[in-house]
């Protein structure tokens, strides 16, 4: 039982102090058992603070310290931090929070709010009383990284890691590399090419000696835990053995019977069952889809280094760390969503901008020449009706920047049916120039959408314009481009194979926001690029070095440090019942023999100290370290004191 107690309680400025009395919580506590000294604070967290609690530490030898301040999760490290440098180990330290959980939950009732600050406070002093001297446990950590996706974050992300010195293993599922910024002509602000973006990531990655890069694989399984992690690859091969004589991969695409749709181009053009995307694509070797493969022998025929007979292979990877970067889908409306697949010449951004790809001096769609074009903005973004609700935030910039292409390059007319243009920041300048251009934007409100009626070859959009004054107007245009939000990839199986947390949009979900944006609950695996949310290239890049630095300090130690807050079995009590196994939501738990009884035990480097294990035992078997029993009891009496 600890003696020499220091409590400090803050004010958080006004936060705290407005609503509870910190200095009648300061009265009633400085008398409690153990406590040997109380103060208040105006900023706790403030250098001046930190610098006379850890003289107070020194100076009254003080043997554990509890802070009332904010949440834990800003500031538990400061103040473990805090106890360290006085002196003590940072586990003889509990905080208490009476800002979220007392002032602010309670802001209009002062009074209660105080009592339950005093309350609080008294169970933070018995729950440090009770606690124990603990140390970080450290484990060792494989200086190696699989990275989930060879889009540009992907690429970006392995280079990076590669160059502080981590092995990396770059896994894509398709048979080429670079993602969906592959699929983009001219871009914002470099006016490179996609594709020339692409092939400079590739061309680094390529040559860097610690990247080794899979494609047409897939994680099939993982085992293990950070610092230490098996993934099962599942390698699906190209069925080309090397590269052919000049022209004849050319001459078997030509050949092959087989006629799909080609999703490169979303279903605007076919292509064949051995195939390309674009004619520069790396890796340079085509590929087979083999789920479309009618093994007819044509291609093989005309080249002789197909084969077949190539067969779907296993390998296993070890790594210490795992960075997901597998990106986004565009939204696929539904089927008479403003038209879409019901009317002729209703097509989405990305079609759109596939078309302008394939054209050549003139702008066809269906034999038409487009001379004027109406983009519909939010088409499965900020949804009224639907589960999509967020702001895709590439959109409005991606259709303006489209606009401004198709003036330059065809002279089109554009129309923008937009629900308010969010073209923030050096994208500003986009919407300038479309204005310039002498494009026309409506705005409409997003309960009276926009109704296409198809009009001969081309269209009729009826719009109410909230910018006229609501006036009711029919804009004849050949073509209606649908400006379609993002979404998390379809079928991506990695999120249940890792255990990764998604949000409510369905991406993935990193642990805070602000504070730890990059990395998941899972520890070891991060979050990088379209996978988290909708990003332009950009962002996507500026988390994927996010992700990758996190990844390489991670590893690079060669060690790991984690938190000894973690479930800990009795083994004499416990019957091996396996109620904490099923239960335990990281797989924390199995079976073991010891001294021929089966019992069960905690990999500590997967357990996350949740509890969730602790009322399931039927025998009391388990304690949490860090939240014993005992402490926890102690509080309670605390509370009801
Ligand atoms: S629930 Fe308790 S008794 Fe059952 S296996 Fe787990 S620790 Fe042992
Ligand atoms: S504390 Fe949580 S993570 Fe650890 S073994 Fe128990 S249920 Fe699993």
């Amino acid at each position: 039982m600890k003696q020499k107690i220091g409590v400090y309680i803050c004010h958080c400025g006004a936060n705290i102090a407005d609503h509870i009395d910190v200095e009648k919580v300061k009265a009633s506590v400085e008398t409690y058992p153990g406590v040997f000294l109380a103060r208040t604070t105006m900023f706790a967290c403030s250098d001046s603070a930190q610098k006379e609690i850890e003289e107070d530490i020194r100076s009254n030898q003080l043997d554990a310290i509890v802070v009332a301040s904010c949440s834990p999760k800003l500031h538990l490290q400061t103040f473990r931090n805090v106890a360290m440098r006085g002196g003590l180990n940072q586990y003889n330290y509990v905080q208490v929070n009476i800002r979220e959980q007392g002032s602010w939950a309670h802001s209009d009732k002062p009074a209660d709010a105080t009592t339950k600050a005093i309350q609080l406070v008294k169970a933070g002093i018995a729950r440090v009383a009770e606690s124990k001297e603990l140390e970080m446990l450290r484990i060792n950590a494989a200086n190696k990284v699989a990275v989930i996706g060879a889009g540009v974050a992907g690429l970006r992300a392995a280079v990076e890691l590669a160059d502080m010195g981590t092995e990396v293993f770059l896994i894509e599922k398709e048979h080429f590399i670079g993602g969906r910024v592959s699929q983009w002509g001219k871009l914002f602000t470099s006016d490179q090419t996609g594709e020339m973006i692409v092939k400079n990531l590739y061309k680094d990655v390529i040559k860097h000696p610690k990247v080794k890069l899979y494609t047409g694989t897939q994680v099939a399984a993982k085992s293990g835990s950070v610092g230490n992690y098996n993934l099962e690859l599942k390698i699906t091969p190209r069925f080309i053995t090397e590269a052919c004589i000049p022209n004849a991969f050319d001459k078997a695409i030509e050949v092959c019977p087989v006629e799909v749709d080609d999703e490169f181009n979303f279903g605007m053009n076919k292509r064949k069952a051995i195939y390309k995307n674009y004619a520069s694509e790396f890796p340079h070797l085509p590929a087979i889809d083999i789920e479309n493969c009618t093994k007819c022998g044509k291609c093989v025929e005309v080249c002789s280094n197909i084969d077949l007979d190539q067969e779907v292979r296993t390998e296993t990877i070890n790594v210490g760390s795992i960075l997901i970067s597998t990106g986004f889908d565009p939204y696929e409306p539904a089927e008479g969503e403003y038209g879409y697949k019901t009317i002729d010449n209703v097509i989405t951004l990305q079609q759109f901008l596939r078309l302008i790809e394939l054209s050549g001096s003139k702008l066809t769609y269906k034999g038409k020449e487009i001379k004027t074009v109406g983009y519909i903005y939010c088409v499965g973004s900020m949804q009224i009706k639907g589960d999509k609700k967020y702001c895709s935030r590439y959109c409005c910039t991606s259709a303006i920047h489209t606009a401004n292409e198709v003036y330059d390059k065809y002279k089109v007319k554009s129309y923008h049916l937009n629900r308010g243009i969010r073209t923030y920041g050096k994208q500003e300048l986009l919407y300038t120039q479309s204005s310039l251009n002498g494009d026309v934007y409506v705005e409409f409100d997003p309960k009276k959408e926009p109704v296409i009626i198809k009009n001969g070859k081309g269209a009729v959009i009826n719009v109410i314009d909230l910018l006229t004054a609501k006036e009711e107007l029919e804009i004849p245009v050949d073509l209606v481009v649908l400006v379609t939000g993002m979404v998390p990839r379809k079928g991506n199986t990695i999120g249940d194979i890792l255990k990764v947390p998604i949000g409510r949009d369905k991406f993935f979900n990193e642990i805070h926001p602000k504070l730890r944006p990059v990395e998941t609950v899972i520890d070891g695996v991060q979050i990088a690029g379209a996978s988290q949310s909708p990003k332009n290239i950009s962002e996507s890049l500026k988390s994927s070095l996010a992700a990758a630095s996190k990844a390489a300090s991670l590893v690079s130690k060669g060690e790991i440090e984690l938190e000894p807050t973690l479930a800990k079995i009795h083994k004499n009590i416990c019957e091996w019942c396996g109620k904490c196994a099923a239960i335990c939501p990281f797989g924390a738990i199995t079976k073991t023999t010891i001294e021929g009884r089966e019992v069960a035990q905690v990999n500590v480097a997967n357990c996350k100290g949740c509890g969730m294990c602790l009322p399931v035992c039927p025998v009391d078997a388990i304690d949490l370290i860090g939240y014993t029993n005992r402490e926890i009891e102690s509080m309670i009496d605390a509370l009801i004191d």
